[in-house]
């Protein structure tokens, strides 16, 4: 990864609404306002994001879906030459609107995080999830099975914590030949951001170091790919990219900029502070700003102290308390916080949907 001298990609979180209430969301999403601009100022936020030349912009958020101009917006930015990529939980999807993404968005990701129901509707916060995103696969795949010899770049990203990590094998060999023309798998750790980065959520549900090694050791995922379909390209990743470690970015730099839906430019992805808006300044500007920020005493010394996953997490609370608005403080605060009964109770959930019901579903 060579120093960027702007970014490669481009994140907007282009609104904060959501139907889903994930245990994990990293941008607390459907827990605060939408912060969703106007059609003509998401415009000329996606002029601005253009101005950059990133390589590709990821939609996600909050739901995409929920935005009502979000295909034009996207053509915009495709027209100019960039690739415009779509992240979706997959509660709202139907046939006409994969129909229509699928010509502007170059890649579809449906974000599923458990071979069952019971798992994946714990963790997203909400029943009929799993059965949701299924569904959203389903059309994605006829769609793409009707296009012949120009397929839909579909697939899955699995967020993987501790709850899910024993339903990974079953995923690849049950649930990914549901869909012929599945085109790929990610299997990703969940990183302490947003609700992710409470104690008790890093203590009990973030994958240790250890296990964060094993997730992407040659053995494992060389074993997830002997299940899953071999028309399947399978990843797992760590993400400890994100967490932007002060030797590696000082050495590679860092190729992600990442955008709130009102414009605003966060300096780190995972973590909270901005630097300006889009909308009212110019975007190179406020990449320099970016990466200055990479640099700030503050963030260097909370990030060379991490050994653990549990420093990671209070690395993150430390950062965003300190970089944060009054606003951000606030929310902070009222996180309420992850206990072990949830846990339990999502271990009896998880045990009272298991079996035959769950089996016929899959
Ligand atoms: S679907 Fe995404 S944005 Fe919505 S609550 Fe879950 S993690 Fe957050």
């Amino acid at each position: 990864m060579s120093t960027p001298q702007g970014p490669s990609d481009v994140i907007w979180d282009i609104t904060y609404a959501c139907p889903l209430r994930c245990v994990h969301c990293y941008s607390e999403s459907g827990r605060r306002p939408a912060r969703q601009l106007n059609r003509d100022e998401m415009l000329r936020a996606a002029d601005a994001i253009v101005s950059l030349r990133p390589q590709a912009v990821e939609f996600a958020g909050g739901e995409p879906l929920l935005v009502r101009d979000l295909l034009e917006v996207a053509e915009r930015i495709s027209g100019a030459g960039v690739a415009v990529n779509l992240y979706t939980g997959g509660w709202t999807f139907d046939r006409r609107w994969a129909e229509e993404a699928s010509q502007v968005f170059s890649r579809i990701t449906v974000s599923v995080d458990g071979a069952s129901a019971g798992v994946h509707d714990r963790i997203r916060g909400r029943a009929g999830s799993f059965e949701r995103a299924m569904r959203t696969l389903a059309i994605l795949d006829e769609v793409s099975g009707e296009r012949g010899a120009d397929p839909v770049e579909f697939g899955v990203d699995y967020a993987v914590v501790r709850s899910n990590l024993d339903e990974l094998e079953e995923f690849c060999r049950v649930v990914a030949p549901r869909f012929p023309h599945l085109r790929f798998l990610t299997f990703a750790a969940a990183v302490p951001s947003g609700l992710a980065s409470r104690k008790e959520f890093a203590e009990h549900e973030l994958l240790d170091f250890g296990q964060l090694r094993t997730l992407v050791s040659r053995e494992h995922v060389e074993r997830l790919r002997s299940l899953a379909p071999r028309s399947v390209q399978l990843m797992t990743s760590n993400n400890m990219i994100l967490m932007m470690h002060p030797d590696l970015v000082q050495r590679h730099g860092f190729p992600m900029l990442q955008v709130e839906p009102d414009g605003e430019v966060r300096a780190m992805p995972i973590y909270e502070g901005t630097v300006g808006n889009l909308l009212t300044e110019d975007a190179g500007t406020l990449w320099e700003r970016v990466k200055e920020r990479w640099s700030d005493p503050f963030v260097v010394e909370a990030l060379s102290a991490v050994r653990s996953m549990e420093d990671w997490a209070e690395a993150t609370r430390r950062i965003d308390y300190h970089f944060g608005t009054d606003e951000v403080r606030r929310r902070i605060d009222r996180r309420p916080l992850y206990t072990l009964d949830d846990r339990t109770r999502g271990r009896r959930h998880i045990a009272s949907m298991a079996g035959p019901a769950s089996g016929h579903q899959l």
